[in-house]
């Protein structure tokens, strides 16, 4: 028999080996296995399996990695969905599939105790009672009774020493006899009564009228889509929580993706207190071990829900009945590198698989699932006022040109009163800046240079702590210049502001306010976000000061007023999404205002006060906001109605890259099908990074298909060579 296999290489085919007969019950579709390829070994996933080739002396697979195959029928079928649309050779995709532990066949750390959780007499009882039925078990729970000095087991050793085995230890679990513990006390893990099950709430009438609508789709047992579109506050987790649960109670499956940023304990903890079985979690901070314990603790069927980040979305959940994506908007649910899939989209898709239900769920939908309402694609679901009826924050725009030397000070008269008035009360503030650092940029007023990355098109930041140069984009970093360094003009000018310049005149505003500054700079130590943000739940600070990461679904009772300091800093991003952006993040960020007994304030800072970001913002209305937007992405042929295709070229050698682009480019036009629009080549916005050189080429059309097609065009006549790379980007959402 023949074997048809991917490799981890950025290849589009399939390479055909022999099954060695010792292997052939292990080697199906889905199997990971090793395989000679020129003079190396390399992993590879088995597509499907076939009687004959026609490829002359094939050679054999060397040896299955895992005991079962990694992937199932409906996953297999993802990953042909994923490399067709994103454009991506197959082997790639199944390598993001999964954790690198699992691939690599590490086992995880024993992280894992068993621990009774009935009395011992109790088990003893009923090891009598199963005796018969299942043996092992029995043996398991005799074995458990007579060692009671011994209070936890380590799964493997309780097996053997019972002369069980590991899956009879599991099937205790599942009934509810043993429980499993974890003992990595950062990482609570796989619970099943450490938490305590909160009471009931009693839902409001629109979450009523929208959980019905959900379970009912749970029950058919049928692909259903929804878009909940719900102010901040107004119980969207409520509605995702009862979802699961209704999701489990039919013995399926379900997985809940959360942005990495919104992966707080806060949000784990509140699904673990109301959902009364195993939870897995997958983020990025975990160990290649602990991620595979998650993942095979998912695979075995251990823990039917997941909670993750974008990768989250591949879990090995058998039966899946739910996929809930929240805050589907969200930019980070894209993949930066190859596939560059966005992980809200693979959701729709793989429920239609799976026959399940999909909810996207956000405060602020994105342009694309809001279209998605209006064309019939998903059904709208919406929760239009907060909870107990609170009202949602009143906003108050100040215009920053009328005051120059407040903008030098990043806080108006206003916002400074307002802050004031925070600080005599005991309530809490948040302020928002969308950039680190302590001025983003260096000029001399002499020669009117700027401090630039050696390796990039960018400015150098200026952060005061480090007395350090930093390139946001690569890292690179130099000593802080005093003076110019083309014409030694003794003093610079800082430009630009950023959390640290905002942390420095806040302190002089108001000398004994206590202050948290939350940037990636404050938060590299270990568990950072869950110290620093217990201690202003806490009410260890006054004031917080932070970037995107304290934009996002925090919900601190006691924060009354929310400052955005300057809400351009997004709009001016040379992207046709900035408007979404601003508009989403403004409004996010307002949402952490005012969720407590105290109504709350908003504070935006803008030099653009009449702009409709920022005005349906302030209005609270999404209506507003989408109506204009949607308006001007149709007269421009943008997303939603057209789809586009980014190809980026780069390389070291600037008139290489340029030559290659232009070449494509010509290709391209040559085989040109008509609704087809291309745009450039021409340099990248950012036009340096890491001493690459970067073009672009953009493709858009309303037909997705036609284009993906004229996009394979470019790819097969790409022909690198000369060092240069090139990057394919479908459905892009940043085309800097
Ligand atoms: P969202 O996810 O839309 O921001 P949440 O689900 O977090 O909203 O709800 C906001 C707050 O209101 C939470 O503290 C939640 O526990 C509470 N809450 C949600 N639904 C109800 C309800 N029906 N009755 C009382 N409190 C509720
Ligand atoms: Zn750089």
């Amino acid at each position: 028999m023949i074997a048809k296999v991917v490799l981890e290489i950025p290849v589009f085919r399939e390479f055909d080996y022999i099954i060695p007969e010792d292997l052939a019950s292990a080697v199906s579709p889905g199997a990971m296995v090793k395989v000679p390829f020129r003079n190396k070994v390399l992993r590879g996933y088995v597509t499907n399996i076939s009687h004959s080739s026609n490829r002359p002396e094939l050679k054999e697979i060397i040896a299955t990695i895992n005991e079962k195959p990694a992937l199932s029928q409906n996953l297999i079928k993802l990953a042909s969905w994923i490399s067709e649309y994103y454009l991506c050779p197959l082997g790639m995709v199944y390598r993001s599939f999964l954790p690198p532990g699992i691939r690599k066949n590490i086992k995880g750390r024993k992280d894992y105790k068993i621990i009774p959780s009935l009395s011992l007499t109790r088990l003893s009882e009923i090891a009598s009672e199963i005796q018969k039925k299942s043996p092992k078990q029995s043996a398991i729970l005799r074995f458990i009774c007579s060692h009671s000095e011994k209070k936890e087991f380590d799964i493997q050793k309780l097996s053997s020493a019972a002369k069980s085995s590991k899956q009879a230890v599991i099937s205790l679990v599942e009934k509810g006899f043993l429980s499993m513990k974890s003992i990595c006390a950062s990482e609570k893990d796989s619970i099943f009564f450490d938490y305590p099950l909160m009471h009931e709430i009693n839902l409001t009438k629109d979450q009523e009228t929208s959980l019905k609508e959900i379970i009912d789709a749970i029950k058919a047992n049928e692909f259903y889509p929804y878009l909940l579109h719900g102010v901040t506050g107004s119980g969207k987790t409520e509605i995702y929580i009862k979802s699961i649960n209704e999701t489990l109670l039919r013995s399926k499956g379900a997985i809940v993706l959360v942005p990495e940023i919104s992966l707080t304990p806060q949000t784990i903890d509140r699904f673990r207190r109301r959902i009364n079985e195993p939870i897995a979690v997958i983020h990025s901070g975990l160990s290649d071990g602990q991620r595979s314990q998650q993942w095979e603790k998912i695979s075995k069927g251990l823990a039917k829900i997941v909670i993750g980040a974008r990768s989250a979305v591949f879990a090995p959940v058998e039966d899946l009945g739910l996929i809930i994506v929240d805050e589907e908007h969200e930019k980070s649910y894209k993949q930066e590198d190859s596939p560059k899939y966005n992980a809200r989209d693979v959701a729709v898709v793989r429920a239609k698989f799976e026959k399940a239900v999909v909810l996207l769920g956000s405060a602020t939908p994105s342009l694309e699932s809001y279209y998605n309402t209006t064309i019939g694609k998903y059904k709208l679901l919406s929760l239009p006022s907060r909870i107990d009826g609170k009202t949602l924050p009143s906003v108050e725009v100040i215009d920053m040109r009328s005051d120059r030397q407040n903008l030098k000070l990043s806080c108006s008269e206003e916002l400074a009163r307002e802050m004031d008035m925070r600080l005599s009360k005991e309530e809490q503030t948040i302020l928002f800046i969308n950039r680190r650092g302590f001025a983003s940029s260096l000029i001399c007023p002499s020669c009117g240079e700027t401090i630039k990355c050696r390796n990039c098109s960018v400015s150098m930041t200026y952060h005061k702590s480090k007395k350090m140069l930093f390139c946001h984009l690569c890292g690179y970093n130099s000593k802080f210049l005093s003076a110019c360094p083309s014409c030694g003009n003794p003093k610079l000018i800082q430009l630009g502001l950023g959390t640290e310049k905002v942390e420095y005149h806040i302190k002089k505003l108001f000398p004994h306010a206590k202050l948290l500054r939350m940037d990636s700079d404050t938060t590299s130590f270990r568990n950072a976000h869950r110290k620093l943000l217990t201690d202003f739940a806490n009410k260890k600070y006054d004031i917080l000061i932070g970037t995107q990461m304290v934009a996002k679904g925090l919900d601190f009772p006691n924060v009354t007023l929310v400052g955005i300091i300057f809400a351009d800093l997004s709009l001016s991003l040379p992207d046709f999404r900035s408007a979404e952006i601003t508009y989403q993040l403004l409004t996010q960020v307002s949402g952490r205002s005012g969720r407590g007994a105290v109504p709350g304030k908003v504070i935006i800072q803008t030099c653009l006060p009449k702009h409709y970001s920022v005005t349906s913002a302030a209005n609270h209305s999404y209506k507003d906001f989408i109506d204009k937007e949607l308006h001007f992405r149709k007269e421009l042929r943008y997303p939603p109605f057209t789809h586009m295709v980014n190809f980026i070229l780069s390389g070291k050698n600037e008139a290489n890259v340029k030559s290659k682009a232009e070449f494509l480019y010509e290709t391209a036009l040559k085989n040109k099908t008509t609704g087809i629009e291309f745009l450039g080549p021409a340099p990248a916005a950012i036009q340096k990074t890491k001493c690459n050189f970067r073009w672009q080429i953009l493709l858009k059309s309303r037909d997705i298909k036609a284009l993906r097609k004229a996009a394979k065009g470019i790819l097969n006549n790409s022909n690198l060579t000369g060092g240069i790379s090139l990057s394919v980007d479908v459905d892009p959402l940043s085309l800097l």
